[in-house]
């Protein structure tokens, strides 16, 4: 793939990645501009899909039918999840969009507590949001603007929680609890999965230094892969970070 096709991929929020073999043929240096220029491409989105998701949530306090957006993103998350993993999660959701370019410049930037990764503590959350969502709307039925309003509270509530942890410990902490990540998860856990070609790696730990779930792409250098690998928001951070090109979205031989 052309470097402008990938970059015209970029801006259309898809996630086709240069093949390992196109990007070992780019020196370093086209590698350094490749990644500042995506790099700049993402926070320019986010920063304005951030930006929208707080005027959208303090207008669902004016305009309770703005509420069905939530619906509405948990339907196309999952359903991008089983073609393309949580690549919803990174380009698409308004909340993220808003922890990556806004919350984090509060955040303490700490380690993501493994209690909030685990799959109990997610099953939990999940739980209780999926058993009151289903009560209100068994109580609320069939007003749209009382659910609506609903809606808006629950989104409001669950991103003020996504706020505290995002300042306490990392700004995708919420990622790890917000019920559209951990279905996804299970939807596209194998979708997209990343490649790392061995030879190339050098262990030097940048990719999982730069991850915004903080996972591994470096322990894909063992038998077991990287932990937690269905939590990957195809972001390509790590992709173009890597100063040897050891990842990529293909094989080298192109499967
Ligand atoms: S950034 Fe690249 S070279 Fe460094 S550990 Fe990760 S895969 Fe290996
Ligand atoms: S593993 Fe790489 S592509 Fe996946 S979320 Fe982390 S930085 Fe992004």
């Amino acid at each position: 793939m052309s470097t402008a096709t990938y970059q015209d991929s970029l801006a259309c929020g898809l996630q086709p990645q240069p093949s390992t073999a196109d990007a070992g043929a780019l020196t370093r240096r086209e590698r350094k501009t490749q990644a500042a220029r995506a790099a700049h491409v993402r926070k320019i989105k986010q920063l304005i899909m951030g930006s929208a998701f707080i005027v959208f949530l303090a207008a669902g306090w004016f305009y309770p039918l703005i509420g069905y957006f939530i619906p509405l993103c948990m339907l196309l998350g999952i359903g991008i999840a089983a073609f393309q993993g949580r690549s919803w999660c990174n380009w698409l959701c308004p909340r993220g969009s808003f922890a990556d370019s806004l919350l984090s410049r509060v955040s303490r930037h700490g380690r993501i507590p493994q209690a909030l990764r685990s799959t109990p503590m997610r099953l939990g959350v999940m739980g209780l949001l999926m058993t009151v969502l289903t009560v209100q709307l068994i109580r609320l039925w069939p007003d749209p603007w009382a659910i609506g309003g609903f809606f808006v509270i629950l989104l409001t509530i669950t991103t003020g929680a996504g706020v505290i942890l995002g300042v306490i410990f990392q700004q995708r902490s919420w990622c790890y609890l917000c019920p559209i990540g951990t279905m996804s998860n299970w939807v596209g856990q194998n979708r997209q999965p990343l490649h790392l070609e061995q030879s190339q790696c050098r262990d030097c730990g940048l990719c999982a230094k730069k991850c915004p779930m903080q996972l591994a792409p470096v322990g894909l250098r063992e038998p077991g892969g990287m932990n937690q690998r269905g939590d990957c928001l195809k972001c390509s951070v790590c992709v173009d970070n890597c100063p040897t090109a050891a990842l990529s979205w293909t094989t080298a031989a192109g499967k």
